[in-house]
């Protein structure tokens, strides 16, 4: 279930999908994704979608977490990533070989407990959690050069706008449930541009 075979058919998947970076294709093979969810959802872990983790949130679909992460990291050459959401740790554990340093933030503490042992137990140390609301960002370490958000917001954050550096990168699907648009942020000197990269379905950017 969770052989090496079972892991190139996801990986195929995600090329035949169009998932182009070689980086992100070999972290999707790497990472270990059934120590993310529950051991009865472990024979799924391998499938190309979103699963339950408990507490209502959901572990990312592999191809949003692979497009997520291409997006961000094309064209980067930039040393911190804030994430917003941090939940079991997945979207982290993929990104984390592939950048220096990562701040997360996730809004429910018990979850942030788990992942933060699990990251550990990956031998993952380059990243940095911490409990909290992600509307607020997480102002000590900004600015960031990128910045990517794994939970729906009605509209871009200003926080999180405020604290993207010069020149950075943000991904974060925006929109209400149904209607949301994956949105590539690029910070320019003196403005903001929005690329869409179309549309995708989260769990809500929960406010406060
Ligand atoms: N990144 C995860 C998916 C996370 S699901 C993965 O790789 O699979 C979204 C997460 O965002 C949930 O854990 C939820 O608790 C968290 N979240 C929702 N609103 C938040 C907020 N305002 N601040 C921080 N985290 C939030």
């Amino acid at each position: 279930m969770t052989s090496a075979r079972t892991r190139d058919r996801l990986v195929q998947r995600l090329k035949d999908h169009g998932i182009r970076s070689e980086a992100v294709l070999s972290q999707i093979r790497n990472v270990p994704r059934h120590l993310f969810v529950d051991e009865a959802l472990a024979s799924r872990a391998y499938e190309d979608t979103a699963l339950p983790i408990g507490l209502g949130q959901t572990i990312s679909q592999p191809w949003v977490v692979a497009r997520m992460t291409e997006a961000l990291l094309e064209d980067f050459d930039g040393e911190s990533v804030l994430e917003i959401g941090t939940g079991c740790g997945y979207q982290t554990a993929v990104m984390a070989p592939l950048v220096k340093k990562i701040y997360t933030v996730e809004r429910i503490p018990e979850l942030m407990k788990k992942t933060r042992r699990r990251l550990r137990d990956l031998d993952i140390y380059n990243v940095q959690l911490r409990p909290g609301d992600g509307w607020e960002g997480w102002p000590k370490y900004a600015p960031y050069d990128g910045i990517i958000v794994t939970a729906a917001a009605p509209r871009l954050p200003e926080k999180l706008l405020e604290q993207l550096a010069p020149g950075g990168r943000m991904v974060i699907p925006v929109g209400p449930p149904g209607f949301q648009d994956l949105l590539l942020v690029l910070r320019k000197d003196d403005h903001f541009e929005e690329v869409s990269l179309g549309a995708v379905s989260f769990v809500p950017l929960v406010q406060g």
